[in-house]
């Protein structure tokens, strides 16, 4: 069943930039839906350095990607942005009044006259090892993510990787599994020094088996899988597996915005940089996403964008209203929608 939902703004991308974009738009007076294929907001400030600082965002010396993402988040609250998460943003198709219509791969089709595309570098996509056959099993007994701990209770299970994926998982479905194999090519990890010591100690205790090693082969029937092919030093020999759970991190494609009509250059979407607008009326794109002369990839260069979109925004959204330049410092009217004393 769809659930029809009309708003001024459909966002499509929770980074930094996509964040920054519903507070320019509050102060417009429009309201925004956000949507992400990721689990929580930040992009790849929260997904790809989380704890690292960020250096050049004008007036914060240093922060994280999570201290920013946090800050944006507190700003925008006044706005109330509604999140739909776990979502990707499918297709669109213009509405015969100027608007669009947004279809997302959760059932939700979305009408307004203002889509702005704040994709970055596109959907996180996990990365597959390259075993043959594995698409074979994607989803059955091969997962790239644990939605339902529940899934896996009583089973076999065969986990790869050396990041914090990798551990945060082993260590929270050794509990309900019949048995966790964890695999890693090194004796090193990218992980949490914590938990590289917490995953040694199950595997001491024997309550986990650590394997330095590589799964290079899968078998089953019909996408059930009943055994995989470890490589170690000493050779290859198969292990019992009802499920194999690979964490080698997250890259990022395009995915179903290739198929929006817009014009692209080397995958990405062509702007002008008067309203960073697209070829497509009233589809906007800023942030990583974006392609102009002298673009530079940074979040300050995103925020920028951001501002002047929503300019031209509000004249889609509101043509009868005439937009007035104002402070957040000096305008009463701002400072009432930020809440502000
Ligand atoms: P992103 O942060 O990429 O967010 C885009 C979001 O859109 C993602 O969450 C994605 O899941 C979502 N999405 C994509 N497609 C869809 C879809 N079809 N449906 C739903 N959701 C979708 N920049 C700086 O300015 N200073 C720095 O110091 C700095 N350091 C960096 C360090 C590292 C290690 C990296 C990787 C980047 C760094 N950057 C830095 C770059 C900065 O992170 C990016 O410029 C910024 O994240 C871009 O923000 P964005 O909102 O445009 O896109």
């Amino acid at each position: 069943e769809n659930v029809l939902i009309k708003t001024d703004v459909v966002i499509i991308g929770a980074g930094p930039v996509g964040l920054f974009a519903v507070f320019e738009l509050g102060l417009l007076g429009l309201s925004a839906h956000v949507i992400d294929v990721l689990d929580k907001p930040g992009g790849q400030c929260a997904e790809f350095y989380p704890e690292k600082p960020i250096y050049d965002i004008p007036g914060i010396p240093a922060c994280t990607g999570q201290e920013l993402t946090d800050g944006l988040l507190a700003q925008i609250r006044p706005f109330e942005p509604m999140f739909h998460f776990n979502t990707s943003a499918r297709h669109v198709e213009p509405l015969g009044d100027g608007g669009w219509r947004l279809t997302t791969d959760a059932g939700e089709v979305f009408e307004a006259p203002v889509i702005v595309i704040a994709a970055g570098g596109g959907s996180f996509m996990p990365k597959k090892p390259a075993i043959a056959g594995i698409e074979d099993y994607d989803g059955k007994s091969v997962h790239y993510a644990v939605r339902k701990i529940d899934a896996f209770r009583g089973k076999r299970l065969v986990i790869s990787g050396g990041g914090d994926s990798a551990l945060d998982w082993t260590m929270a479905l050794q509990p309900v599994a019949q048995r966790v194999t964890l695999v890693h090519r090194r004796a090193e990890f990218r992980a949490v020094p914590d938990s590289v010591v917490r995953m040694l100690a199950l595997a001491d205790a024997g309550k986990i088996d650590f394997m330095l090693g590589e799964i290079v082969s899968l078998h089953g029937e019909e996408g059930i899988l009943q055994r995989v092919g470890l490589r170690t030093d000493t050779g290859v020999r198969e292990i019992g597996c009802d499920a194999f759970l690979p964490f080698f991190g997250l890259t990022m494609k395009i995915g179903p915005i290739a198929d929006f009509g817009l014009e692209l250059q080397a995958g990405r979407i062509v702007v002008d940089t008067e309203k960073f607008e697209t070829n497509r009326k009233g589809i906007f794109a800023i942030g990583d996403i974006n392609v102009y002369p002298g673009k530079l990839k940074l979040i300050l260069s995103g925020f920028h964008e951001a501002a002047l979109m929503a300019q031209q925004a509000f004249r889609y959204a509101r043509p009868n209203q005439k937009l007035l330049f104002q402070y957040t410092t000096t305008s009463t009217k701002l400072r009432d929608k930020l809440g502000a004393a």
